[in-house]
């Protein structure tokens, strides 16, 4: 029978962990609870900073004591809703990454972001399989599946996940591998959530040192002859070569780099797994198909593959809706600039497509919980850091985009490329059905009470 939690609990609770323990109302919350998304401010009733895996045990047990959800965050860039009840466990101390080259396994703990294990990495000449941003946690994005800058050579990042081990809703320490708990591994490599608090990832990393890659900028007058020039050529490239473009608008600000503050442009991101001569040749249809102002592709060491999209990365007010898309074509990029291009005034700092496929289109021996592996592209839509827009402007807005390219749009996406989720129909969208069931009826094998709170 659950109990009210009570000051005496949360003081016992606090007495048996190492690392804070909050509870609502107390100085030090807000910033234990913030996220990259600060137009999101959780409010739970208690907010665990687990220094530990015995931390992570108590907090799970004194959620299931007193009959309350649990949370996890590690950076909070996946946050896409204010957390209102329960328990918050936050994995920021829990930092830390172990690699045995010979295997070249990476061991990485709750709370490591990608930019740790990519430093690690390289030490020995190899590299994880990341995403875009080195700043966001490496284990919440290898749960959703994780597609970045050399997906389509190497897979999604879950593909490379070897073994986790969880706390689970009961309070128990518990590894998931191939052999070990097969339904729980299988789920945790795309499911997501719901399934329990994942302290440590085995990560297979792969021997490389450099990439050829980097980013083409095009002005506003040639953002149509390089994306015409990028859809024809997307389907000529080997799978060696991941790339995407974004449309971006950048704010007239000081902290944007002279040559870019105030435009509005097209950013080709790519990079090539081969030697520089074949990268080159192989991006010089691109090259030739339109004057970049802004050339910054060349021989790149992995550690700098954060460089290749250039996100941001300090926390603000964020927005942001995703899709995937089937085949793209220039009809697609007719519709698609009409809406927003040049001439429209979408609220968006940002529309990007990238281009997968390739090695993120095969299915692992033993399967995954990974969505969206069937349509080769993503659209996501990142609306200008203005939060008054978030509640009814950005969604009619993208609404508008999205009308326009309808025959394009896919009805299987990926959890981590969602964005703002509207609706139930539509966080079932980021899985295959036969994996969203199996994974409703793993997440109730392992968590039977729903302590692990998920979903809309
Ligand atoms: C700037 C930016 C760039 C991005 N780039 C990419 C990209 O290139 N490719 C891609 O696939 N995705 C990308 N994403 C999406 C990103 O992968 C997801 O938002 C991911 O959930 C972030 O994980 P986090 O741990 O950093 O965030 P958090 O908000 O801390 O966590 C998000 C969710 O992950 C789960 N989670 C986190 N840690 C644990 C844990 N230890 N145990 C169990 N569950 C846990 C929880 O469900 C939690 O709600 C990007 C997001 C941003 C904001």
């Amino acid at each position: 029978m659950a109990t009210p939690i009570t000051l005496d609990a949360v003081a016992d609770l606090r007495e048996s962990v190492s690392g804070v323990v909050y509870v609502r109302g107390d100085e030090g919350l807000d910033d234990e609870a913030a996220c990259y998304n600060t137009a999101i401010v959780h409010d739970p009733d208690v907010v665990v900073g687990a220094g530990t895996v015995d931390d992570v045990v108590m907090a799970v047990r004194f959620a299931g004591e007193h009959g309350v959800p649990v949370f996890v965050q590690a950076t909070g860039h996946g946050a896409f809703a204010p957390i209102t009840s329960g328990v918050l466990i936050t994995t920021g101390r829990m930092t830390g990454v172990s690699i045995d080259p010979a295997s070249r396994i990476a061991t990485i703990d709750a709370g490591t972001r990608w930019g740790e294990v990519v430093e690690a990495g390289a030490r020995y000449g190899l590299a994880p399989i990341t995403g875009s941003s080195i700043s966001v946690g490496a284990i919440g994005y290898t749960l959703g599946g994780g597609l970045g800058p050399l997906s389509r050579t190497y897979g999604f990042t879950a593909d490379w996940a070897r073994g986790f081990t969880v706390v689970t809703a009961d309070g128990r320490v518990v590894r998931a591998t191939a052999e070990e708990n097969p339904d729980l591994f299988w789920a945790l490599r795309g499911g997501k959530g719901g399934l329990g608090v994942v302290v440590e990832m085995d990560l297979e990393l792969v021997p490389l040192t450099h990439v050829y890659g980097g980013g083409l900028f095009f002005d506003t007058a040639h953002i149509e002859d390089a994306m015409r020039a990028w859809v024809d050529w997307v389907h000529t490239v080997p799978d060696t070569v991941t790339s995407s473009v974004a449309l971006v608008r950048f704010p007239p600000i000081e902290e944007v780099p002279e040559a870019l503050r105030g435009k509005f442009v097209l950013h080709l991101r790519f990079a090539f797994v081969g030697d520089d001569a074949e990268g080159e040749r192989l991006l010089a249809p691109i090259r030739d198909a339109a004057p970049a102002f802004l050339d910054l592709v060349g021989e790149m060491p992995t550690s700098a593959i954060g460089s290749i999209h250039n996100d941001a990365d300090q926390p603000g007010p964020a927005w942001d809706r995703g899709m995937q898309l089937k085949d793209i074509d220039q009809d697609f990029v007719t519709a698609f600039l009409a809406r927003a291009g040049a001439g429209s005034d979408v609220p968006f700092i940002a529309i990007e497509i990238r281009h997968i496929g390739g090695a993120a289109a095969e299915e692992q021996h033993g399967g995954t919980a990974v969505g969206g592996r069937q349509a080769p592209f993503t659209l996501v839509m990142i609306g200008v850091p203005v939060p008054e827009l978030f509640a009814i402007a950005m969604p009619q807005k993208s609404d508008y985009v999205v009308s326009g390219i309808l025959p394009w749009i896919a009805s299987e996406t990926n959890i981590n490329f969602l964005g703002h989720v509207a609706s139930t129909q539509q966080f079932a969208s980021a899985w295959p059905s036969h994996a969203f069931d199996r994974l409703a009826s793993t997440r109730t094998a392992w968590d039977p009470d729903g302590v692990f709170a998920y979903g809309p």
